[in-house]
């Protein structure tokens, strides 16, 4: 068994980079080569058609039938100029990954010959039979039938000789069956939310911008040990493994020299994804050993949506060229940091202010302000369903542990920006304030800008922080879709934005000046949402203490923090901006759910395989080898000789003993739990049940694997030990 452990190994030692060739050293001579994007489009698209498509793009305008057509066919001819034979809808179902359906441009025609056809139909919709992906009852298996719809705000682009087109994916009967359709609306909702509030400081605003830009960080693994972990390639995590003697406590790995052939491997994925379009810019180690990050320039919201997965597609691909995995999970291993994908938000105009960023004048500053007590108050409204938009069963794992934020939503603010809050409230009172007062504390907001520039203090356990122009959500896994916690964000700033006009155009009805009524809402807004403003360490013992005293929830397991996506609340929210209905809302849910349980069920079935199958047997083996030993010495060796000298074996048999024992009697109790919980017809109580009754066994369990992986000898050990999965280079 431990043949392969070796065997990998000694695969890994024998590597050498990939040698990787950039078509040149000026990126901008490759930069989106692979997209149609605006230039392509100009060269390849009638001028009536590039208009109709940019029109789409900015006003979300219809494409006409004809118009599909001549836009189809240009696509088709760019593609092929790329060696494109084939063509695709690209979407991304409610699984997490994307998925893709591929057909040949070509069509066979009579007497045995064929053409190359593609038109404003094929590119348009396609109908797609796709009852496997999660759909949670919303199709029943005799109308599978599905529709992907093109999304023109997203370029097409080339990968391989497939022409890919991003879409949305429908159920037959109009439900939304992914996370691009929902984005797509919580953007356009906010879009007209925004633009309406700017009207107050701007007349020249007509359209607003959510922009996102992501970090993604990741593992890599060499492909042969991975291949050598049947946890790693089932679950995405490592089950069992001991902590090595040295983890990350030296902080050598972060912003250290990257190893030579994880460069060569960087170097090759940001190369592919850069002809893509993608705008990957930073690269560095993390703060776990063979841990990284990289991170784009950011973009509007639903591209760089379409950037994160299509990156982690490309990411997975050219990792095998360099005979790498790469784990996006979140906590791949225990004892180091897991991963996260930083989600940092912002607002910005069509005349290119960014509305997260304070302005040079107490005018634009209003404007910042307002859009920054707006979003806190979101957050303190909606904490529960921000946590929700962030969970998932690899989440539970690194929410709350002490590398990563709680599972406690709270905001930080800067220690700036809270004085500056903290003067909102006590200044603006509740009555009329006198020219002097207001002109007084408008010359106090033009001050940010100066402030902010040494506001050096960066809190990073805060789940949801502002850093300085835009908020960054933090506590969103590495694996999830960024549109999840996106779709949540967008819809309740803007439905707190609706309400902010509402109040206060209430106000000027009543007659008082519009500055005035602005810092009236905005102060009742400051006192209502005090409580999710958090300053200090969101790692430590004490702040679960005081969130708890503020009453602020503290969710920890996803099958409970998933039941904010059915609040009352929440469905009001859906439903009243049409984003989902209840019953997309519902199906959602139960996907979610049901996700759950089959990652805790895949995970414990192979915990006990693995136990069973290959710690148990090689704790046997080792163990009968001990019982020779101990044989041996008793017949070499006088009684009392022997009382001496075979303690420490004899020791060592019964204590592998009691862990052979424990772990079979645990993994029994696990599966009697699991059958238990499949009897469970009901969705939620069956998640509960899984986190409850059967997740419970694995840490106990793997305590017991990880004592006898210290116990037995080196040589007989079946899976690759975590020094030489985090350290081999
Ligand atoms: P870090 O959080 O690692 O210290 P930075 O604060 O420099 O790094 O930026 C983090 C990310 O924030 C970058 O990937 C960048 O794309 C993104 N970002 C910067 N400005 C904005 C913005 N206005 N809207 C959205 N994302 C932004
Ligand atoms: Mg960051």
């Amino acid at each position: 068994m431990a043949f392969h452990r070796f065997k990998a190994l000694e695969t890994v030692l024998s590597r050498t980079p990939v040698n990787v060739t950039l078509p040149s050293n000026k990126v901008s001579e490759f930069f989106g080569e692979n997209v149609f994007g605006i230039d392509a489009m100009r060269e390849y698209l009638s001028e009536e058609a590039f208009n109709s498509v940019m029109s789409a793009i900015e006003h979300g305008s219809r494409i006409d039938r004809k118009m599909a057509d001549q836009v189809a066919a240009s696509m088709k001819a760019w593609a092929s100029s790329k060696g494109a034979t084939h063509y695709t809808h690209w979407f991304q179902p409610l699984t997490g990954t994307t998925a893709e359906k591929h057909d040949a441009f070509f069509e066979p025609t009579e007497g045995g010959r064929a053409v190359e056809r593609f038109g404003g139909s094929q590119l348009v919709q396609q109908e797609s039979d796709a009852s496997s992906f999660p759909n949670g009852g919303i199709r029943n298996t005799f109308e599978a039938r599905g529709y992907t719809a093109w999304d023109p705000t997203s370029p097409a682009f080339v990968i391989g000789k497939t022409l890919c087109i991003p879409t949305i994916f429908v159920s037959y009967t109009g439900e939304a069956l992914d996370f691009k359709t929902p984005l797509l609306k919580t953007l356009n909702i906010l879009d007209k939310a925004a633009v309406d509030v700017c009207q107050y400081f701007d007349k020249n605003v007509t359209k607003v911008n959510v922009t996102l830009g992501w970090e993604q960080e990741y593992f890599l693994v060499d492909e042969a040990l991975y291949n050598s972990r049947p946890d790693l390639a089932m679950t995405g995590r490592t089950l069992f493994g001991h902590s090595p003697a040295k983890g990350q406590q030296l902080e050598d790995h972060y912003f250290g020299s990257i190893p030579e052939r994880a460069t060569a491997f960087m170097r090759d994925f940001e190369m592919e994804s850069l002809k893509l379009g993608i705008p990957i810019k930073t690269r560095h180690n993390e703060v776990a050993p063979n841990q990284f990050e990289c991170a784009p320039v950011f973009e509007e919201c639903n591209l760089a949506v379409d950037h994160n997965q299509l990156l982690m597609d490309v990411m997975e691909k050219i990792a095998r060229r360099h005979n790498f995995c790469v784990l996006f999970h979140e906590k791949p291993f225990a004892s180091v940091n897991g991963s996260g994908k930083h989600n940092n938000w912002s607002m910005s105009t069509n005349t290119g202010k960014n509305l997260l960023s304070p302005g040079k004048t107490p005018k634009t500053n209003l404007q910042f302000l307002t859009f920054f007590i707006n979003t806190v108050k979101a957050v303190h409204d909606n904490a529960d369903l921000l946590r929700a938009s962030i969970a998932s069963a690899n989440n539970d794992h690194r929410l709350g542990a002490n590398e990563a934020p709680p599972a406690i939503m709270s905001v930080f603010l800067g220690t700036q920006l809270s004085s500056v809050l903290d003067e909102l409230e006590t200044k603006v009172k509740s009555g009329k304030m006198s020219p002097d007062e207001k002109t007084a504390l408008k010359l106090g907001i033009g001050k940010i800008p100066d402030i902010l520039l040494d506001n050096t203090d960066r809190n990073r356990t805060s789940p949801f922080a502002f850093t300085g122009n835009k908020f960054e959500f933090r506590a969103v896994g590495s694996s999830a879709n960024c549109a999840g916690p996106m779709i949540v964000l967008n819809a309740i700033v803007a439905d707190q934005l609706i309400q902010f006009k509402k109040d206060v155009d209430a106000l000027i009805s009543e007659n008082v000046d519009k500055d005035e009524a602005i810092f009236q809402i905005l102060r009742k807004y400051i006192v209502a949402s005090k409580k999710i403003r958090f300053e200090g360490n969101g790692y430590g013992e004490e702040w679960v203490k005081e969130a708890a005293k503020r009453g602020l929830s503290n969710i920890k397991t996803t099958p409970l923090a998933l039941a904010a996506f059915i609040s009352k609340q929440t469905m009001n929210l859906f439903e009243r901006h049409n984003i989902l209905s209840e019953r997309e809302q519902h199906a959602r849910y139960d996907i979610y759910l049901e996700t759950y349980t089959k990652k805790i069920q895949i995970e414990s079935r192979v915990i006990a395989d693995l136990a069973m199958s290959q710690i148990i047997p090689t704790a046997i083996k080792y163990q009968s080898s001990l019982i020779e030993n101990v044989k041996g010495l008793k017949e070499i060796m006088g009684a009392s000789d022997f009382k001496k000298a075979g303690q420490i074996q004899l020791g060592m048999i019964s204590e592998i003993s009691e862990h052979i024992n424990t772990i079979k009697t645990k993994v029994d109790e696990m599966t009697e739990g699991r059958k238990k919980a499949n009897a469970i017809t009901d969705v939620k109580k069956q998640a509960v049940d899984y986190c409850e009754k059967v997740k419970c066994y694995f840490d106990v369990i793997r305590y017991h694997v990880d004592k006898l992986e210290l116990l037995i000898d080196d040589e007989s050990w079946p899976l690759p030990k975590y020094r030489e999965l985090l350290f081999t280079k």
